[in-house]
């Protein structure tokens, strides 16, 4: 036990670090009031907001247990690869105690009493590991819990821009005892495995003879999830019990730790934590290691406290899993990393996680003038994509980041369309991780495409570990535009980074199996004039399925076929050896980029004529309208009250498919046929999913509709803060935080990639004075400037680079701002 350092930082009220963003001139935070949003439907858009506006934080300054659930996820941690819940320290009461660790999973099989070749074998789920938030608290014999006794003051932040939690409370017990709780708490966002705590109490009177005895019982717990049955697919389903099973605890001096197995999967995790207390210096510490059983240990510590005296406890956390043949390693593994731990104090890690921090809003700085609320929430919803991808390890980004386990954990095409999308812009480095991770998973996909008597690869629509974990297959193995999804993200990559290293190696490999799969899954239809044709697939819109030639199926399969068949090409000439190797790799025939050519080229896009429409796909316009007058709206999301054949037979859209292609593939439709498609297709489309708004927003803004695409715009935003979809207690939508700031750079700002040259179509919605964003292509970072009467764009970091303002090309030079006024 050691004695050092004294708390001398407020945890709620230390004033951030300076803002980056005013150190190199651009605009300072103004503050201000809170607009009142422009609509008050069901959702809570309209509602008060649960957090009060301000630049850097999210707060709360009352302990509300309705919105605990809610709160958890809010106040989540973590940095991609571990992710602590925001559960309050004493652990009680609690929605869900979350830890988690990305990738750490368990598998099933999924039993179907109608089975059909080829369905999905396991499922897997993330699992909620062993938990070492937590630390109890008594004071006089009486537990520390805020529903008992008298909470006098509850502040809790979340830092945005120096990455922690703080919280502060004032506590009265059921017989008068009065302590403060002040805590601190970290994930790191520099070494992945690592969390830290700082736990402060302090005595507050009465002032008696007697001084108070104080007992801190730091946990580590496991099997604890508590999981509910739900009939909501978007919540985890329930899952067996006491999943973990114990195969190491240990505990020697402050130090503690257990490690678990899961069965199927046969991976253990592995957590370690420390203790460092520093009490008044004529306090004895009694301190012992109580072992309850295999799933629980406490390293308890008593001591007395005088009122005005105050005690201190730092608790590291590491974490590590891994196959079970990396047992014998992983609890040295995580001796050392303690080790290392130990050598810095709370502060220490702080000061590396503001300096990351600061790097990070340098690189994704962006700014909003006349909505304060919003550019609390863009900020969020970019920490909340540090938070998600910062620090993965060869692992996804699931649906949730690491902040809940609904979707059980899975990743899906949420990562690639919409984090990735941002990534690229923003932090590239981070982008190329999570493509890896995909590669990695490659031979996963070639056994899938196998098993469906196809060709290539078929990347899985939901997955942990690689594998088809979708029961559902109308809504799952049929969302074959994945593949497209993932190649899409390839391209997007590659174009805006000119990463030909990653492209020639990994991306290629990618491009060309799925390239494979589609051109085994479509076929030339003589009934339409010989084209290229994919049956029997479900777009994005979950609301119909199992259609022949979804748009943007065949769109985004164009595009694969087309990018791969040019990437072959190009190595030809300026890459032989890695072709030879990925010919030696994957057996790569000659004729075959020349085919996925002529598909791209013969690639059938239903259009309807008469209508002057395209077809969501080729029978969506003969569906019947669905009676959105005679829909009350508790019905929504109507997935949750109309069986899918109601659903599939009907003109309803649950969230942006043929919107979405034409966001994606812009250059495919006129701009007559924007305006025509999205005045069809918009008023159809409920939204049921939270990756819809940003991409509404984006093509509103697109045709001009700029009221709407500032709803949509602010929707997406406070998807998760004002908790518009019900259900931000499951963890927080990955898709629509990313998608907030595509509403505002590729809405407002009109950001297109065009093969690698950033295309800008500024433009502002009323009552916004400027938004400012950055994003970057071929190693420069342009800044761009918009308000109501001009845009600038700078030239921020890296060489000379062209640009596109309304479809004309500009030269940004360092030094050289291009100011165009309107
Ligand atoms: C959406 C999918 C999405 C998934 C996970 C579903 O409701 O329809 O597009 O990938 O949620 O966010």
């Amino acid at each position: 036990m050691t004695s050092d350092d004294p708390v001398t930082t407020d945890p709620v009220t230390n004033p951030p670090s300076p803002d980056p963003t005013t150190a190199d001139g651009t605009l300072p935070e103004t503050g201000g009031p809170v607009d009142p949003q422009p609509f008050g439907e069901p959702g809570g858009v309209g509602a008060p907001p649960t957090y009060p506006v301000e630049g850097w934080h999210v707060r709360e300054t009352d302990f509300d247990l309705d919105a605990l659930p809610q709160s958890e996820t809010i106040f989540s941690l973590s940095n991609g690869y571990l992710g602590l819940r925001g559960n309050l320290e004493e652990g009680a009461p609690a929605f869900e105690r979350g830890t988690y660790v990305n990738g750490f999973y368990e598998s099933r099989p999924i039993v179907y009493p109608e089975a059909a070749y080829g369905y999905a074998h396991d499922d897997q789920a993330l699992l909620n590991v062993t938990d070492g938030k937590m630390i109890s608290l008594e004071v006089d014999g009486e537990v520390f819990d805020v529903r008992t006794g008298e909470l006098h003051e509850h502040n809790r932040v979340l830092d945005l821009r120096r990455g922690f939690i703080g919280r502060e409370v004032v506590w009265e017990s059921p017989s008068g005892r009065r302590v403060s709780v002040r805590t601190r708490r970290l994930v790191s966002l520099v070494v992945p495995h690592l969390a830290c705590m700082e736990y402060e109490v302090e005595a507050l009177g009465p002032d008696t003879a007697e001084p108070m005895e104080i007992e801190l019982a730091s946990q580590l717990v496991a099997n604890e999830s508590d999981l509910r049955q739900s009939d909501d697919p978007r919540e985890m389903a329930a899952y067996w019990g006491q999943v973990l099973r114990p195969c190491w605890s240990y505990a020697e001096g402050d130090r503690v730790g257990l490690g678990h197995q899961v069965e199927r999967a046969k991976l253990s995790v592995y957590c370690l934590t420390d203790h460092v207390v520093h009490t008044p210096a004529d306090v004895d510490v009694d301190a012992s290691t109580s072992r309850d059983d295999d799933s629980r240990i406490d390293r308890i510590y008593r001591f007395s406290l005088r009122s005005g005296q105050a005690a201190h406890l730092r608790k590291y956390l590491v974490y590590t899993y891994g196959p079970d043949a990396e047992n014998g390693a992983m609890p040295d593994r995580l001796q050392g990393w303690m080790d290392e731990a130990l050598e810095s104090t709370f502060e220490d890690l702080l000061d590396a996680q503001v300096n990351r921090l600061d790097e990070f809003w340098r690189e994704c700085h962006i700014d909003i003038v006349g909505d304060d609320s919003l550019r609390q929430a863009v900020r969020f919803a970019l920490f909340q994509v540090l938070q998600a991808s910062a620090l993965t390890q060869n692992q996804g980004i699931p649906a949730k980041g690491l902040t809940g386990q609904g979707y059980n954990g899975h990743y899906f095409w949420d990562m690639e369309v919409y984090v990735l999308h941002v990534l690229t812009y923003l932090s590239p480095k981070q982008a190329r991780e999570s493509l890896r991770y995909r590669h990695s998973t490659l031979p996963q996909a070639r056994a899938r495409a196998r098993e469906l008597n196809k060709v290539g690869a078929l990347f899985p629509w939901r997955t942990i570990n690689g594998e088809e974990a979708s029961s559902f297959f109308p809504a799952g193995t049929a969302e074959y535009h994945i593949n497209g999804d993932i190649a899409h993200a390839v391209r997007h990559y590659c174009e805006i980074t000119g990463d030909d290293e990653f492209l020639f190696d990994e991306g290629v490999e990618i491009l060309a199996e799925t390239a494979r799969f589609w051109l085994s899954l479509g076929f030339y239809n003589p009934g339409r004039e010989g084209r290229f044709c994919i049956h029997g697939v479900t777009g994005p819109d979950e609301y119909t399925a199992i259609v022949d030639n979804n748009t943007f199926t065949n769109l985004m399969a164009k595009s694969n076929l087309a990018y791969a068949a040019e990437v072959v090409e190009r190595m030809r000439d300026v890459a032989p050896e890695a072709l030879a190797r990925l010919v030696e790799r994957i057996g790569l025939q000659d004729h075959e980029p020349d085919e996925w050519a002529a598909a791209a080229k013969a690639m059938y896009v239903h259009y309807d004529p008469e209508r002057a429409l395209h077809g969501q796909d080729d029978s969506f316009l003969d569906q019947q309208p669905w009676d959105f007058e005679g829909t009350p709206p508790e019905n929504y999301p109507l997935l949750m009250h109309y069986h899918p054949l109601d659903l599939y037979r009907s003109q309803v859209i649950k969230q942006a498919d043929l919107v979405m292609a034409m966001f994606l593939h812009g250059h495919e439709f006129t701009a007559e046929e924007k305006q025509r498609n999205f005045a069809y297709y918009d008023p159809i489309t409920t939204a049921d999913s939270s990756l819809s708004m940003c991409i509404q927003a984006i093509m509103a803004a697109e045709v001009g509709d700029l009221e709407k695409a500032w709803e949509y715009t602010q929707r997406t935003a406070l998807t998760d803060l004002h908790n518009v979809q019900h259900n931000v207690h499951d963890g927080i939508h990955i898709a629509s935080q990313a998608g907030t700031w595509m509403a505002l750079a590729c809405g407002f700002g009109g950001l297109r990639n065009h093969r690698g040259v950033l295309q800008f179509r500024p433009q502002l919605p009323p009552g916004l004075e400027m938004l400012g964003f950055r994003c970057r292509a071929d190693g420069a970072v342009v800044e761009v400037q918009i308000t109501p009467r001009w845009v600038t764009y700078s030239l921020v970091d890296g060489h000379a680079v062209e640009i596109g303002h309304n479809g004309a090309p500009v030269t940004l030079r360092p030094g050289e701002p291009v100011h165009i006024d309107w």
